[in-house]
C-alpha cells in the first residue's frame, strides 16, 4: 500500500515563494476542462490577454502567458530576443541575475556583466561601464526583485542608458509583478518575464511575458530561427492571435487559475495591492527590528515582498526553521549564496501579505527565538507592528 500523501499539510507559506493561493483560484483549478480550442477558452484567453496588460501596465499587443515557471519566461525572453554572437549585458547580484548569465550564454550570447555584491543594488555606473565594454550590445537584462537577496532594482535611468545605446532593455519582474509598480510602458520597458507563484498569487505553472514594439520588431528581425521550438513566440503568436493556430497544448487548469487570480488583482485594484504589500513589510520589519535582528539590505533599496534578515548570533538557521514548519506550521526561506546560514527570507507575496500573516509570524519569532538561543525583549515585535497597524 502506497503511503497517503493527501491532504498536504496546511502551511503557511511566507517563503521566497510560492505564496498562499485564494480559494477562488483554488476552485476554479478543480473546474471541468473545455479543449485548448474550444470557444470558451478562446474567450478566456482573450481576457486573460487583457487582464495580463492591465497588471503589467502595458498596451503591448504580445502580452501572453508562457506554459512553464517564472524560469520559462526567463528563458523566453532570452531565446526569442537573441542569436548568437549577440552582446548581452546582464546585472548580476544575486541568482536570478547568475542563472540569466547561463541561460544567455547557451543562446550563444556574448554576454558583459554588471556585477554587484549580493545584497545591493546594481549602480547606474556600473552598467554604463559594461556597456561601455561592449559594441554593438542587443539586450540590457536587469532583475527588479533579485528574490535570492531581497533587493529592489530601481530601473528609469538604467532604461536611459540602454536605449542610449540602442539596446532593448528586458526586464525580470517575477517577484514583483503585482506587489509593487513594474509599469511596462511608463518606463520604457522593452520586454518583461513573471510567473504565477509569486506576488499573483496562483501555483506555479505560468508564466506571464510581454514584447513591446521594439522587441517585436527584433524579434521579428531575426535571421536564425527561435533556438527552443517549444518557446518560440513567433509560433505562439500565431496560437494566442487570431489564427489559433495549435502548438502545444495550453495547460487548461492553470490557466483557470491565472484568471481568477488575475480578476482578484483587479478587483482589488493595482494601487491597494502595492499599498497592501507596504504596509506589511513595514510592519513587518518594525517588528523584526524591535526583537533586535536586522535586515541585509539597505532601507532604501528592500523589497516589499521579500524580507531578508539576519539569522541572530548563536541561533542555528535550520533547526529554527525546522521548529517554525513543525509547530507554527509556517515556511520561510533560507538563504542563498553567500547568506546560507546566515540570512532568513521571509516572504509577503499577494496573499501572504497580510496583516494576520505578519502578526503570526512575529508572534512565533518570539516565542521561538529564545529557545533556540537568542535574547529577545518579550512582546516588543508585535507591539512594534500594532503601532505600524494602528498609525
Ligand atoms: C522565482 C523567480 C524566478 C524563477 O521562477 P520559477 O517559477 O522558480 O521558475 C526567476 N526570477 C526571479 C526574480 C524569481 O524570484
Amino acid at each position: 500500500m502506497a503511503t497517503d500523501v493527501f491532504p498536504p499539510p496546511p502551511r503557511l507559506l511566507l517563503g521566497p515563494g510560492p505564496s498562499q493561493v485564494h480559494p477562488r483560484v483554488l476552485k476554479a483549478l478543480s473546474t471541468p476542462l473545455v479543449g485548448h480550442l474550444d470557444p470558451a477558452f478562446i474567450a478566456l484567453m482573450e481576457e486573460t490577454k487583457t487582464l495580463l496588460r492591465q497588471v503589467f501596465q502595458t498596451k503591448n499587443e504580445l502580452t501572453i502567458p508562457i506554459s512553464g515557471t517564472g524560469s520559462a519566461g526567463l528563458e523566453a525572453c532570452i531565446v526569442n530576443l537573441v542569436e548568437p554572437g549577440d552582446e548581452v549585458v546582464i546585472g548580476v547580484n544575486g541568482v536570478f541575475g547568475t542563472r540569466l548569465v547561463d541561460v544567455a550564454s547557451r543562446a550563444g550570447a556574448t554576454v558583459v556583466k554588471a556585477e554587484a555584491p549580493w545584497g545591493e543594488i546594481v549602480p547606474d555606473d556600473v552598467l554604463a561601464a559594461a556597456l561601455e565594454k561592449t559594441k554593438r550590445p542587443k539586450l540590457v537584462v536587469l532583475v527588479q526583485a533579485e528574490t535570492s537577496t531581497g533587493v529592489w532594482q530601481p530601473l528609469e535611468e538604467a532604461v536611459r542608458l540602454t536605449h542610449d545605446r540602442g539596446a532593448l532593455f528586458v526586464v525580470d519582474c517575477v517577484t514583483s509583478l503585482a506587489g509593487c509598480p513594474v509599469e511596462i510602458d511608463r518606463v520604457g520597458i522593452d520586454a518583461a518575464y513573471s510567473g504565477t507563484q509569486k506576488c499573483l498569487s496562483c501555483p506555479p505553472g505560468l508564466s506571464p511575458v510581454t514584447f513591446g514594439p521594439r522587441a517585436t520588431e527584433a524579434l521579428r528581425a531575426r535571421k536564425t530561427p527561435v533556438q527552443s521550438w517549444y518557446l518560440d513566440l513567433t509560433m505562439l503568436e500565431k496560437y494566442w492571435g487570431a489564427e489559433r493556430v495549435y502548438h502545444h497544448t495550453a495547460p487548461i487548469s492553470m490557466s483557470y487559475g491565472l484568471y481568477e487570480a488575475l480578476r482578484l488583482v483587479v478587483e482589488e485594484g493595482l494601487d491597494a495591492r502595492f499599498a497592501r504589500h507596504q504596509r506589511n513589510h513595514e510592519a513587518l520589519v518594525a517588528g523584526l527590528e524591535a526583537l533586535g535582528l536586522s535586515m541585509l539590505v539597505r532601507p532604501e533599496h528592500r523589497l516589499w515582498m521579500l524580507n531578508s534578515v539576519r539569522v541572530p548570533d548563536g541561533v542555528d538557521d535550520a533547526a529554527f526553521r525546522t521548529a517554525l514548519l513543525a509547530e507554527d506550521q509556517i515556511e520561510i526561506g533560507a538563504g542563498l549564496g553567500p547568506f546560507k546560514g546566515t540570512v532568513w527570507r521571509i516572504g509577503l507575496m499577494g496573499e501572504s501579505s497580510s496583516e494576520a500573516n505578519v502578526r503570526q509570524l512575529l508572534g512565533a519569532f518570539e516565542r521561538l527565538l529564545p529557545r533556540h538561543g537568542a535574547t529577545i525583549p518579550a512582546g516588543a515585535g508585535t507591539q512594534a507592528a500594532d503601532r505600524v497597524y494602528s498609525a
